[in-house]
């Protein structure tokens, strides 16, 4: 059990915790998120099926109402505050303080296996055997290849197998020096981009052995990595597709996005399990989550936006916040059945961007 300030950073907290036989359950695809962030957004890994949401492992939490009431949180002591700041943005409070419980690990080594896939049909295949015999799993998704839906699949095991030294936390092997005036991600690079990540997974597809770190936390291995598209920035959506029968609507959303000639580089797919979500906004449901990266093109990826929107509200999904700078109220109303009673808990002294987007302060 870890008892730390909410500020620490899942990069310190790995790094303590690894080396001595033990590791967080849940962890999302950067350790430079605090545990408080990481709490407030429920985050989700690529264990879902396995290990739930982070909050599934906050033992408790201790909240700063701005009124100066200070409140300790758990499943037993003031547990409809805990259901609400699990997730709750940060709209219930400062969490200042919170008990984890770590799971057990032999070392800081994992079992890969890499397999390419071609369809839609293929993924899910594979994503339902995974859930059976790997920990982990995800798959990255070709979005402008103008044939079959392929893409690379990788799922995990901790390994047995004991690490030779603990490199945890070497420094980012890149850096992006400088923003580049236009973005790197563009119609001229995107297919490139995609077909070459395609084939290089593709020709080592098979079994390796690979520490945590580059597995959980590609993007952390290069430094301001956001800057590669340019002063203009990018957004980042990311959808929940509801039910075990995603496939076609995971087509459609793919279809709108080729049909507006727009792709994405980082186009992640995960199945969720069907699993009691942790906080009453958890985004985490079982279904399939997309997530993907676009250049911010102004109104034209607006409208596309826009168009995405349409399809995961007539199928009742919803949008992740902590990757939201845009999205409707009425979606994140529509998304979120027990916002309502989330609402209650809200510490009036408290607002962000979001809030006043979505909630109206
Ligand atoms: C490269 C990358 C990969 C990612 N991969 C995943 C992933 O796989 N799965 C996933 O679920 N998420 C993922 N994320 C999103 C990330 O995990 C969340 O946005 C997380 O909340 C960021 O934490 P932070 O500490 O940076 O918080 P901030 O960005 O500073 O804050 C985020 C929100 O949390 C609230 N908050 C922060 N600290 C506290 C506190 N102490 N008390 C109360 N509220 C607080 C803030 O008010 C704000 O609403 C990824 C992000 C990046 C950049």
């Amino acid at each position: 059990m870890l008892r730390c300030e909410a500020g620490v950073l899942l990069k310190d907290i790995q790094r303590l915790a690894v080396p001595r036989g033990w590791m967080l359950a849940v962890t999302p695809g950067s350790w430079l998120v605090t545990v408080g962030g990481a709490i407030a957004n429920d985050v989700h890994g690529k264990n879902h099926h396995a290990y739930g949401t982070f909050g599934d492992h906050v033992q408790s939490l201790v909240l700063q109402r701005t009124d100066g009431e200070r409140l300790t949180c758990s499943r037993d002591i003031n547990p409809d505050w805990f259901l609400a700041s699990v997730g709750g943005l940060g709209l219930t409070g400062l969490i200042v303080e919170a008990q984890l419980q770590l799971r057990p690990v032999a070392g800081p080594l994992l079992d890969v296996e890499t397999q390419a896939f071609e369809g839609l049909g293929q993924f899910y295949q594979m994503a339902e055997q995974a859930t059976t015999s790997w920990e982990y799993s995800v798959a990255w998704i070709d979005c402008v290849h103008p044939g079959s839906r392929r893409g690379i699949f990788m799922q995990a095991n901790h390994s047995s197998a004991s690490a030779k030294k603990h490199d945890d936390g070497a420094p980012p092997k890149f850096n992006l020096a400088f923003t580049p005036p236009v973005s790197l991600v563009n119609k001229l690079t995107l297919k490139p981009f995609n077909a070459a990540y395609y084939h290089l997974h593709k020709r080592r597809s098979g079994k390796s052995v690979s520490h945590y770190q580059p597995y959980f936390y590609p993007l952390d291995t290069i430094a301001d990595w956001n800057r590669m598209y340019g002063p203009k920035g990018f957004y980042q959506y990311q959808c929940l597709i509801p039910g075990t029968d995603s496939r076609s609507v995971v087509e459609e959303l793919l279809d709108v996005i080729s049909a507006a000639k727009k792709g994405s580089f980082l186009a992640v797919l995960k199945v969720f399990a069907e699993r009691q979500a942790a906080g009453l906004l958890s985004f985490p449901a079982e279904g399939t989550t997309l997530a993907l990266d676009f250049p911010n093109r102004g109104q034209e990826t607006h409208d596309l936006f826009d168009r995405l929107d349409s399809i995961i509200e007539s199928v009742g999904g919803r949008l992740y916040p902590a990757k939201d700078a845009r999205m409707p109220k009425h979606l994140f109303i529509s998304g979120y059945p027990r916002l309502d009673e989330f609402l209650g808990y809200r510490d009036p002294g408290i607002s962000s961007a979001l809030s006043r987007r979505l909630l109206g302060s």
